[in-house]
């Protein structure tokens, strides 16, 4: 029954990134999640609801495509475990590769596959401490990621990750992990800074950082292209220019972490394409399987493949694995996943059908005076909230008014976040959302943001 299953939730089941006691206690939202078509989910209690954050930024392709739960069960009947060391493939994870490799931006070589977000980044710092070991430069092993972006959970991708809440009481970040300003301009110092000056001063404040800790001690700087998790901020203009110009003349490598960007989601394949970027490391993972699976992946580049090899070369093996790494599951999901991307122009529809619901959000909220800005990218959109439009200021206790109109959106059934720092409501809906759906979001966000204030 409904009951029992809440009682055995509260009983045994330790969720992540909630509030325990109060969910323990029965204070707390619990919701059991039944089923999901297109860009809906049901739940137990007979709700519908339309997702307007595609889980976790995550089901690309909208729920309950046959077409990736068909291939699923077709490599679960045939072979539904077989790992990948020494050389081992399966037909799913060979074919999976070469579509990454197809799609991925130029100058890339090769794809490891791992599992989630927070263990691709894993991987990736330790490719490039490998690497700088390999050239030689074993002082060259810290890494600079930003205030405000979110790489993953774990002991590094967590301590890469620049949120309070994830370093808070673990005693993180891990030393050698330094964070440089947010590319965030609703939030510049001084009011009256030009986006260009904006864009200057944090490319100051970055190269202060590499000179201040030594350039022959930096290894890599990680970024989302557009920051996710930290408020759904696109960069100022001239951002990655700027960093790019800077990494490479004190040998940096670049890790774009395009869990979030990548597969389409800014309306082109992966957002270093939109951004001009060329990086030494792609991270990969949500939109790689729509979730239907859990696999992700780190696209390493020519110029560190090579390092890579000589390394092997020298000292044998690589001596990095997962069990699950390219579990066949995971990879017949994402092949049928990436043609349905393919097959339905779901990209293209990404960067179409957002700025849509940019526009309807505008023309939704855009004069209510607690909105200080709306803001995104391809199918990404965030509606900042401030108690006063002319300073900016924020609500008291922080995130209190966000909370407040997610939950009241639900009620009305539309699934927005709050997200985690500020008072942001964040919107990543599936790729195949429709203008129609467009306007109920910006809809109900109206409806539920005049009920909140
Ligand atoms: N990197 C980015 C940009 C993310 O948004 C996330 C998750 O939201 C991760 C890494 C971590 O991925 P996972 O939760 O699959 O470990």
């Amino acid at each position: 029954t409904n009951d029992q299953l809440a009682q055995w939730d509260r009983e045994s089941f330790f969720h992540p990134s909630t509030h325990l006691g109060q969910f323990a206690r029965g204070e707390a939202p619990q919701r059991i999640v039944t089923g999901g078509e297109g860009v809906y989910i049901t739940d137990r209690d007979g709700n519908r609801l339309l997702d307007g954050f595609a889980g976790l930024y995550c089901v690309n392709v909208g729920y309950g495509r046959r077409e990736v739960t068909d291939a699923i069960a077709k490599q679960a009947g045939e072979l539904s475990y077989y790992h990948a060391y020494v050389g081992h493939g399966t037909e799913a994870s060979i074919t999976l590769s070469k579509m990454v490799m197809d799609r991925a931006p130029e100058g890339m070589s090769k794809v490891y596959f791992g599992l989630g977000g927070s263990d691709a980044n894993e991987t990736n710092i330790k490719l490039v401490w490998y690497y700088n070991n390999i050239r030689g430069l074993p002082k060259k092993k810290k890494i600079i990621s930003r205030w405000r972006g979110y790489h993953g959970s774990g002991l590094m991708s967590g301590s890469l990750t620049g949120l309070e809440l994830f370093h808070k009481k673990f005693d993180l970040p891990l030393d050698g992990v330094l964070h440089t300003e947010a590319p965030y301009f609703y939030r510049r110092p001084e009011a009256d800074m030009s986006e260009g000056d904006f864009t200057k001063w944090l490319l100051a404040k970055l190269e202060e950082l590499i000179q201040r800790e030594d350039p022959d001690t930096i290894a890599a700087f990680i970024g989302e292209p557009v920051l996710g998790t930290g408020g759904i901020v696109p960069p100022p203009v001239g951002y990655w220019e700027g960093v790019q110009e800077i990494l490479r003349k004190y040998d940096i490598v670049l890790i774009a972490d395009e869990v979030v960007t990548g597969f389409g989601r800014l309306g082109t394949m992966f957002g270093s394409q939109h951004y001009g970027l060329q990086p030494d490391l792609i991270t990969i993972a949500k939109g790689l399987t729509s979730a239907y699976a859990p696999l992700s992946g780190s696209i390493v580049g020519n110029k560190m493949w090579q390092v890579l090899m000589q390394g092997t070369d020298e000292n044998g093996p690589i001596g990095h694995g997962w069990t699950y790494s390219a579990h066949p599951i995971g990879a017949a999901a994402g092949v049928a996943n990436l043609k349905l991307i393919d097959d339905l122009n779901m990209v293209e529809n990404a960067g179409k059908v957002g700025a849509y619901l940019r526009r309807a959000m505008a023309d939704a909220v855009g004069d209510h005076p607690n909105v200080g800005e709306i803001r995104g990218e391809g199918m990404l959109c965030a509606v900042e909230l401030t108690s006063d439009r002319s300073t900016r200021a924020g609500f008291s206790p922080v995130g209190s008014v966000a909370g407040k109109v997610v939950g009241e959106m639900v009620k009305r059934g539309v699934i927005s976040r709050a997200m985690p720092q500020g008072d942001i409501l964040g919107f990543a809906p599936p790729l195949c959302l429709t203008e129609g759906e467009a306007d109920q979001i910006a809809r109900v966000t109206a409806e539920a943001l005049r009920e909140v204030l």
